[in-house]
């Protein structure tokens, strides 16, 4: 059981008892907790607040291992039969999600910091007008931005947070069986996916949460079926390249591997498809930390926007990913999982200086101490 402000409760039931349309909304990209919190949320707004609307508004494209849940929520009988569950992609459908947004009379926000890691979406979440709500689990969240927060760090995750909520909901009373199905399975999936099956950032009340969550019917076993054993081949052959071949493990502790667009674009990879290869390389005695750096697709020839990779970071215990990624890779996340961006020209003047940058910050971070130096002691 997890202590949560009963007035904050009260004032969410308020407001989305007076809703008449609610965005739902996570970050771009959305892994396994961003889809189990926002899919849970519709579902329960779909079951205790009958007459509102709702919409879920992903910036990105759902991993194909995760849109099982997607599927659920949207062949739910009465959902569909009255129409009110809209999902939208903004990357497929910029006008459809941006006139969803702006419709909404209440925005709904989840396992975000800020509305910065909404990617194209974030705009028109900050320019509407309706008040906004975050359930959250990261370091430093941007209150000003919320007239309502749940935000929570000694917690596994935000489907943990969100759990905790729902059961003490006034239409929930505590009874686990009247959060609707659809909802218990997302929230299982997200904590799952976030704890990495339980192998980190598990706290006494997230094995509460999974035990209730077990014993009111949720089916893990098929759960983990979808995760973890439902990928296409290419996915296991691009680790097998990337770990073989582009893995650099540094004395001082470190392992980086950087993947280009031409790699990504060879193992017709798509979105989320290399979760977890960040995490190999800590199964290394000696390596601490581990980055993971993927370039997204360059701009076109003579293109003046430049580009960019994405870094994943993941540390062991006493070293703090989430400083290396706010001090070098304009980022940030959980103290052991971080994430953030290398951009060139601008941080590196072009993609194949990547790896010297890696090499001379994860340095500086070292040699300044992992946990506790100020971040002007690190540039
Ligand atoms: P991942 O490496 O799985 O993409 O992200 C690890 C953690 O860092 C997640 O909690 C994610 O929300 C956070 N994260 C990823 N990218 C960024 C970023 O660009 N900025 C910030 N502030 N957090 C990020
Ligand atoms: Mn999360």
């Amino acid at each position: 059981m997890l202590e949560l402000d009963s007035k904050a409760i009260f004032q969410l039931d308020s407001m989305l008892s007076v809703a008449s349309s609610i965005a739902v909304l996570t970050h771009t990209s959305p892994d396994g907790d961003a889809i189990g919190s926002t899919v849970a949320v519709a579902s329960f707004l779909e079951e205790l607040y009958p007459s509102c609307e709702i919409s879920l508004i992903y910036d990105t494209l759902v991993p194909e291992t995760l849109s099982f849940l997607l599927q659920e929520v949207s062949q739910d009988d009465d959902l569909s039969a009255r129409n009110r569950l809209k999902i939208a992609v903004a990357l497929s459908e910029p006008l459809r999600a941006r006139a969803l947004l702006d419709s909404a009379d209440l925005v709904f926000c989840t396992d975000i910091s800020g509305l910065s890691r909404c990617g194209s979406l974030c705009d028109a979440a900050s320019s509407c007008k309706a008040p906004r709500v975050l359930v959250d689990h990261h370091l430093n969240p941007c209150a000003e931005e919320f007239s309502l927060m749940f935000s929570r760090t000694d917690i596994s995750s935000s489907c943990e947070l969100l759990y905790w909520i729902l059961k003490a909901m006034p239409g929930v009373g505590g009874d686990v069986q009247r959060i609707p199905s659809v909802a218990r399975r997302a929230l299982m999936t997200g904590m799952t996916t976030d704890t990495n099956n339980f192998a980190n950032s598990v706290f006494p009340s997230t094995l509460t949460m999974a035990s209730e969550l077990i014993a009111s019917g949720v089916d893990r076993d098929d759960i983990l079926c979808h995760m973890l054993q439902s990928y296409r081949e290419n996915r296991v052959r691009a680790f097998a390249h990337l770990l073989g071949e582009r893995m650099v493990v540094r004395s001082e502790g470190y392992a980086y591997i950087i993947m280009n667009y031409a790699e990504w674009k060879n193992f017709g990879l798509r979105d989320g498809e290399l979760e977890g290869l960040v995490n190999v390389p800590l199964s290394i005695r000696e390596v601490r930390l581990s980055l993971f750096l993927r370039e997204d697709e360059p701009p076109a020839e003579g293109g003046q926007t430049g580009g960019k990779f994405r870094v994943s970071i993941r540390s062991k215990r006493g070293v703090s990913a989430n400083r290396l990624a706010g001090s070098f890779f304009h980022g940030g996340g959980h103290e052991q999982a971080s994430g953030g961006k290398l951009f060139y020209p601008g941080d590196i003047a072009g993609p194949t200086d990547a790896a010297l940058y890696v090499d001379e910050s994860v340095r500086k971070f070292l040699l300044s101490g992992t946990e506790n130096a100020k971040d002007d002691e690190l540039k």
